[in-house]
């Protein structure tokens, strides 16, 4: 038993030089949503994050209806507090917004047990260390041609074996010169993704689509909405670059969906949008026992001992968000590749001088 004695929440709007994708437009900032919460003496952290919008929304469900219900409960039982935390939030929530701040308690809950236990987080998930390629991912659809390329050449000089690069300009043929362009400067030996962000009906992702298989895809991320499972089955059973989703997916019910109906290659984690790092292996649990390829979106630090867990993880994502310079101790990528951190918990701590000036709430 270890009672809940303190949640602590916070709120941060952080600056982005402007970024955008097909999806969800202009990107100029990122909200942080913090927790701590604080049970035997000891204090687990958790976050979650947004592209910009909704982070008051995950704020107010943080502190005005999970802090008091989860108050003098045991800390210790996770999956049951995240249990009680969905069945709480039902009525507004079963994903969406209420996931993120879901989320964001379950993961502080999983740090204090790895702290409470003194195990990192991947022994926690029954899984051994295991290193990770991982690949260079921009927010990139407003960049000139000129500005993807040296962005490209970023990744490469820092040694990463992928990169992703964002489709869906109004004329197809803008996308193709592109992909064309940044194919040529990787070569064949590194891996290319496409990101699509959900930009396009099924018959129109599947056009679209047959225009750059020529590019050897490694895979084709949200063709289509995620609602749309029917449509993302038809582009797994038509194309032969593999569909991949899961950023979008706010729910283990979400992705049994997909892995029900065959309707994705690859399941992309992320512990924040998910609904929290025990969301998350749920989604990997699915992946492993339908025999599918693992990657993760953002979220980089958590997922790297997330992805421990995956049977087949192929890539984690290096995002363009980096949190790097509010972190106390950014995430190593060594050869093109990351582990799991070794100190107890998920080793991921905000740098509070750093996040400092960016607090509002
Ligand atoms: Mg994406």
């Amino acid at each position: 038993m270890m009672k809940i004695e303190a949640i602590e929440t916070a709120y941060y709007r952080l600056p982005l030089e402007p970024m955008g994708d097909a999806g969800h437009g202009a990107i100029d900032s990122e909200e942080i949503i913090t927790v701590k919460v604080r049970a035997g003496g000891v204090e687990g952290h958790g976050y979650a994050y947004t592209i910009g919008r909704g982070g008051r929304a995950v704020h107010a469900l943080l502190e005005h209806d999970l802090a008091p219900l989860l108050a003098g409960r045991d800390a210790t039982d996770i999956e049951a507090l995240w249990q009680l935390m969905w069945q709480r939030l039902l009525y507004v929530g079963r994903g969406g917004l209420a996931a993120f701040a879901i989320a964001a308690i379950d993961i502080a809950l999983w740090d204090l047990r790895g702290l409470r236990d003194k195990k990192p987080l991947y022994v926690l998930l029954g899984a051994r260390a295991k290193e990770i390629r991982a690949y260079g991912s921009g927010v990139d659809l407003p960049k000139p041609l000129d500005g993807l390329l040296k962005q490209t050449e970023g990744f490469l000089a820092r040694g990463l074996p992928g990169v992703k690069v964002k489709i869906g300009k109004a004329d197809p043929r803008d996308d193709e010169t592109r992909v064309a362009a940044v194919r040529k400067l990787i070569g064949d030996e590194v891996d290319l993704m496409l990101d699509a962000n959900m930009a396009w009906s099924a018959q129109e992702a599947l056009e679209r689509a047959r225009r750059l298989e020529e590019f050897n895809l490694y895979w084709y991320e949200e063709p289509t909405i995620p609602e749309d499972v029917a449509g993302h089955a038809r582009l797994v059973r038509e194309l032969s670059v593999p569909i991949a989703v899961g950023e979008s997916l706010h729910s283990p019910h979400e992705f049994q969906r997909y892995v029900d109906e065959r309707a994705a290659a690859v399941v992309q984690i992320d512990p924040v949008t998910n609904g929290g790092i025990t969301a998350s292996l749920r989604a990997l649990d699915m992946a492993n026992a339908a025999g599918l390829k693992a990657s993760s979106h953002y979220t980089d630090e958590l997922s790297a001992h997330l992805l421990c867990a995956a049977a087949n993880a192929v890539y984690l994502e290096k995002h363009a968000f980096a949190l790097d310079r509010y972190l106390e101790e950014p995430q190593r990528v060594v050869k093109g590749r990351v582990r799991p951190t070794e100190t107890p918990g998920t080793g991921m701590r905000f740098a509070e001088g750093a996040l400092a000036p960016y607090r509002i709430l």
